[in-house]
């Protein structure tokens, strides 16, 4: 139609990318894809000690009239730069909670620190999980760290609101961002998620597997969850579970697919 003729004249020319232009220009496609329908979430599942899925991780996708399937890497970044970030996180959570049910298990939706910066998100979260009328133990709550996360005032309290309203918050990435260690002194959270760049070398990187073990003690000792993520091969998967994680999640075990080509079975 006319308005997928008008996006194809411009649409992501990746010469663009960092050009103030092409920033504004996704932001202005992302309003509309909002208003449009466009953006969709897959689920990734979540495996426990028990290999039987436990959670579903909620990962955003984008599907463009011209330029087909966006992943968020492309454009999370240009989102947390304004209000936009809050708006498509309302999206996730609604499009989450309404999800729930057909999945069966707990859900993760990532959260981004911009939205964290926000004094009334954690309340705004607590209205939707209401008007949802889901359990609230069954969300969760990942922050991503994209861009660094202060252990501000705001930022706390709004961790602390989402824990009291029941949600499980988990720290994504964990070993990868700019503070990971800091998190553990600032936050209370449920889950640490150790990142897939550690996974991916357990096998002939000895430090990353004194790291993936170290990261495991810690988690007992605060007696938080530990997922491995980016499991990618069985050696990796036993590694892993040798060193004390609680659950794994990687291509090895499934990829991320729309609600309607997951097979649920098992968590029916
Ligand atoms: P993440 O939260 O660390 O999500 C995991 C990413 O790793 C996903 O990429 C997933 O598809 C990919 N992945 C899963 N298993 C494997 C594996 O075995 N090997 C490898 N190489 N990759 C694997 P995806 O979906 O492209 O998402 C990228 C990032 O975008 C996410 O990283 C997250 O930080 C961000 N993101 C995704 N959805 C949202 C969202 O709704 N809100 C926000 N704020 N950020 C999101
Ligand atoms: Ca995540
Ligand atoms: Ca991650
Ligand atoms: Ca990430």
């Amino acid at each position: 139609g006319k308005k997928a003729g008008r996006r194809q004249v411009i649409a992501f020319d990746p010469d663009m990318l960092g050009d103030e232009r092409h920033r504004r220009f996704v932001e202005r496609e992302l309003r509309a894809a909002l208003l449009m329908d466009e953006l969709e979430l897959h689920y990734q599942p979540v495996f426990g000690t028990d290999m039987r899925v436990r959670s579903h991780e909620a990962l955003l996708r984008w599907r463009h009239p011209v330029r087909g399937m966006i992943p968020p890497i492309q454009f999370i970044g240009i989102a947390e730069e304004s209000d936009l970030i809050d708006k498509l996180g309302e999206w996730v959570v609604r499009r989450a909670c309404a999800d729930l049910a057909v999945l069966g298990t707990p859900v993760a939706v990532n959260v981004s620190p911009a939205q964290l910066r926000r004094s009334d998100f954690a309340r705004q979260l607590g209205a939707m999980v209401a008007e949802a009328g889901i359990d609230p133990t069954r969300l969760i709550v990942e922050i991503t760290e994209n861009v660094p996360m202060i252990a501000g005032a705001v930022e706390q309290a709004n961790l602390d609101a989402i824990r009291t309203l029941g949600l499980k918050v988990a720290i994504d990435d964990f070993g990868a961002g700019h503070a990971s260690l800091q998190y553990l002194r600032g936050f209370a959270f449920d889950i640490i998620k150790i990142d897939r760049s550690y996974v991916a070398n357990l096998g002939d990187n000895r430090i990353d597997a004194m790291i993936v073990g170290a990261i495991c003690d810690i988690a007992r000792s605060l007696q938080v969850d530990v997922i491995a993520e980016g499991v990618e091969t069985e050696q990796q998967l036993e590694k892993l579970r040798l060193a004390g994680c609680s659950a794994f999640q990687g291509y090895f075990l499934g990829r991320p697919q729309a609600l309607s080509r997951l097979d649920i079975a098992s968590a029916a």
